[in-house]
């Protein structure tokens, strides 16, 4: 498996009684991200671990393998069930670091790297206000006994600043990305909506292929021979026969993408830059017909999700983030699958407990959670 996500939350705003709010986990096998923690996710997160032991027989969700938490915005929906956690962390013994990521504004990033407080203008939901008042509340290193780093970006103008435990900010080169991860990459993208906001892609790097030694070792080809092929390059034998560089390669692997938007409004640049995600998770707060509301409110509707997918070249499209009104997210599908009807997108509609794999060979899978195992 290249990459697994698990959605654990698929209501907009507040909890519904079937869908809670945001948070997701993507997995692969460097470890594991965690994209947004709303209210509930500890509990939500158990319940996961639980179905994937009790169904497959599987532990692969371990906090241990948790090397980020990738915030959105700061919308309390999409945050506040990370202290909570963080704490059940700690009585679990946790040693492993932990990087906390999200976006802020400009105007709170040069506030904070000048030692100012929060501007007043940066709106009750601004990160780096929930970070001072978590910190507060207990969440550092030496509080909870594991490594944590407190990192908010400045995303469009790609700024970053770390906050320690003494509330001081200080500006960082770049993104930090989890030690010791060499082929997937955390990066968030841009996206429009009512406080400072970002998606978050993981990315794992491509690959050209393997180069064959043993087959080179049987030729008893040369250390410079080897080097051409291995270069791409052709050789010439001895015999007057030729080598091809690509028969001594491996199959090759190109770079895989999943992307989970957070609330934006439709067609976020950040989202509609990149050209191929394997996987886009995009918010479709409501249907169309709403489309007056989503502007207002800067969220994205059903068929807004599908223009996003497309402008993407996303191959599979899973909406998610419904309004409480949306009883049945069919009706949204289908709106969603008229826009992509030309296309070779595809798409569908997640409910709490689903999964989405990516295998080795590339192919998409979404498993359904029923209640009583999950669905193809
Ligand atoms: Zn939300
Ligand atoms: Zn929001």
């Amino acid at each position: 498996m290249r990459m697994e996500l698990h959605i654990l939350g698929t209501s907009s705003a507040r909890p519904t009684r079937k869908r809670q709010v945001s948070g997701s986990l993507i997995q692969c096998d460097e470890g594991i991200i965690v994209v947004d923690a709303g209210e509930g996710f500890q509990t939500r997160y158990a319940d996961q671990r639980k179905r994937l032991k009790t169904h497959d027989n599987v532990n692969t969700l371990r906090a241990s393998r948790i090397h980020a938490v990738c915030f959105t915005h700061g919308h309390l929906d999409h945050t506040w069930g990370l202290l909570p956690w963080m704490h059940s962390m700690a009585l679990d013994k946790r040693e492993t670091p932990l990087l906390i990521f999200g976006p802020t504004s400009s105007e709170v990033f040069d506030a904070l790297i000048a030692g100012e407080s929060i501007p007043d203008s940066a709106p009750s939901a601004e990160l780096a206000r929930q970070i001072k008042g978590w910190q507060e509340l207990g969440g550092t290193s030496e509080s909870l006994g594991y490594p944590i780093r407190w990192i908010l970006g400045d995303v469009a103008a790609n700024r970053w600043l770390e906050i320690d435990s003494n509330g001081v900010s200080t500006p960082i080169n770049a993104m930090p990305q989890p030690e010791r991860w060499k082929k997937y990459r955390i990066q968030p993208l841009a996206t429009h909506h009512t406080v400072p906001s970002c998606a978050w892609m993981l990315e794992s790097k491509g690959d050209v292929g393997k180069f064959n030694r043993l087959k080179a070792a049987e030729l008893r080809l040369s250390n410079e021979q080897k080097a051409q092929l291995s270069a791409g390059n052709d050789i010439i034998m001895e015999d007057g026969t030729s080598l091809k560089s690509q028969d001594f390669r491996g199959q090759e692997r190109p770079a895989t993408r999943m992307v989970i938007s957070g609330d934006t409004s439709e067609m976020s640049k950040g989202i509609t830059s990149l050209s191929g995600i394997d996987v886009l998770v995009h918010e479709a707060t409501f249907l169309k017909d709403a489309q007056k509301w989503a502007d207002e409110f800067l969220h994205s509707t059903s068929t807004g999700a599908a223009r996003t997918a497309l402008a993407c070249h996303a191959r599979h499209l899973v909406l998610t983030h419904f309004s409480a009104r949306i009883k049945d997210a069919t009706v949204t599908l289908s709106e969603a699958k008229q826009i992509l009807e030309s296309s070779s997108s595809s798409a569908s509609a997640a409910v709490d407990g689903d999964r989405i794999q990516i295998s080795e060979s590339g192919s998409i899978s979404h498993l359904v959670w029923t209640g009583d195992g999950w669905l193809s």
